[in-house]
């Protein structure tokens, strides 16, 4: 999607401080992080949501859990962290390319992401 945020990361378009890559995932720095540790580990390719998660496209995402565990075992998040994903507006989504949040760092509300 040309016009989409995220996929303007993934090409090298906007900046970003990369954590992980590989063939089909990419995880960056949240720009405006609510906890020291915040990470945004999204697809490479455009989803734009968790309900448009299918049986063809979920093999990605269940990647994707994979990935949070290494990040949170390589930066040695052994007190805990929390992986969430806002789908739609009550969630309060601002970017639709489908993204998960890895948050760690600090005692996390449950109110919050
Ligand atoms: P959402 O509110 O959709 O669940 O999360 C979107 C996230 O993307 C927010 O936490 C926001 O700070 C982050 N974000 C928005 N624009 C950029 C950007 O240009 N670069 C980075 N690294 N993060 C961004
Ligand atoms: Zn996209």
């Amino acid at each position: 999607m040309s016009d989409c945020l995220f996929c303007k990361i993934i090409k090298g378009e906007i900046p970003s401080t990369k954590v992980y890559e590989d063939e089909t995932v990419y995880a960056f720095k949240d720009i405006a992080p609510i906890a020291p540790v915040h990470i945004l580990i999204i697809p490479k390719e455009h989803i734009s949501k968790l309900e448009d998660v299918n049986e063809t496209n979920s093999a990605v995402i269940s990647h994707i859990f994979e990935v949070a565990a290494k990040i949170a075992k390589d930066m040695g998040l052994t007190n805990g962290y929390r992986v969430v994903s806002n789908c739609g507006e009550d969630a309060g989504q601002t970017v639709f390319h489908i993204h998960f949040h890895l948050l760690a760092g600090r005692k996390l509300g449950w109110e919050e992401q």
